[in-house]
């Protein structure tokens, strides 16, 4: 069963660039994986098709077996979590805890379950005791768990980071890498974008490899191993 199908995705940015050329992929339910490629390979412009921010403009992408199109978005959204690679184009509230209340507000829901939510992701990020801080007052490394536990608080059953790792310090890093796999370890797929290839080999169970805008392989991370 897969989380993510993609059937010949082509997408031109604006400007004309042709980030997607063809890109035929499928995802397993509940997998980590990586996707890896230099920069400009593609990844951002793939990630942000998954839960519907650019619309296939050829070929076509279902998430959990939803299509992704205009009539699906908000279904999609409550779907498909993103995190971005820079956490300030995500949190922007006043309080830690406004900006985790952020998504759940949006979706209507009921006072407590809003507090439930908030409570449990940023359990999930180890943020508890900093709900009244600003985020402006927190590292870089910080900021980046509460735009992911602003994501979580939405309940996606994928979970899409992009490049998670990117100037964070090496215990950050594997701090991350442990709430990931919590998060995963609850059935969630998780889906990473990167450049990092000694990431990939060490965390991923199945590896995308692009670049040019189209999938050069796709396996386990064993595949990786030539490149070492
Ligand atoms: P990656 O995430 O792998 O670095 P991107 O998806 O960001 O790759 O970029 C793929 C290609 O599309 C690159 O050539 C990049 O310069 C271009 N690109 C990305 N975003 C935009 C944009 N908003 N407008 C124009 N070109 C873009
Ligand atoms: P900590 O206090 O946990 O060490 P910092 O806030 O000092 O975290 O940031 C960690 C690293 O991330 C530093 O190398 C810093 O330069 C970099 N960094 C901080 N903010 C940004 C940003 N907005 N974009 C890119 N890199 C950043």
């Amino acid at each position: 069963d897969y989380a993510v199908e993609i059937e010949d995705l082509a997408f031109s940015h604006k400007d004309g660039t042709r980030a997607l050329k063809g890109i035929n992929l499928r995802i397993k339910k509940g997998s980590k994986t990586a996707i890896l490629g230099p920069n400009g390979a593609g990844k951002s412009t793939l990630l942000l098709h998954l839960n519907g921010i650019y619309l296939p403009q050829h070929g076509r992408v279902r998430v959990m077996g939803l299509e992704v199109n205009r009539e699906n978005e908000k279904k999609i959204r409550q779907t498909v979590g993103l995190v971005f690679q820079d956490p300030d184009d995500q949190v922007f509230c006043t309080t830690v805890w406004e900006d985790v209340a952020f998504g759940p507000m949006n979706f209507n829901l009921p006072e407590d379950e809003v507090q439930r939510r908030v409570k449990q992701a940023l359990r999930a990020v180890r943020l508890e005791g900093l709900e009244q801080k600003m985020p402006f007052h927190l590292s870089y490394g910080q900021r980046k768990r509460v735009a992911i536990a602003g994501v979580l608080a939405l309940r996606p059953e994928i979970l899409v980071l992009d490049e998670p790792h990117a100037f964070l310090d090496p215990s950050s890093k594997s701090e991350l890498m442990k709430i990931m796999d919590g998060i995963n370890s609850e059935g969630r797929t998780i889906i990473v974008a990167t450049h990092d290839v000694d990431f990939a080999y060490e965390w991923a169970d199945d590896v995308v490899i692009i670049k040019d805008g189209r999938v050069l392989a796709q396996g386990g991370p064993d595949i990786l191993s030539e490149d070492k």
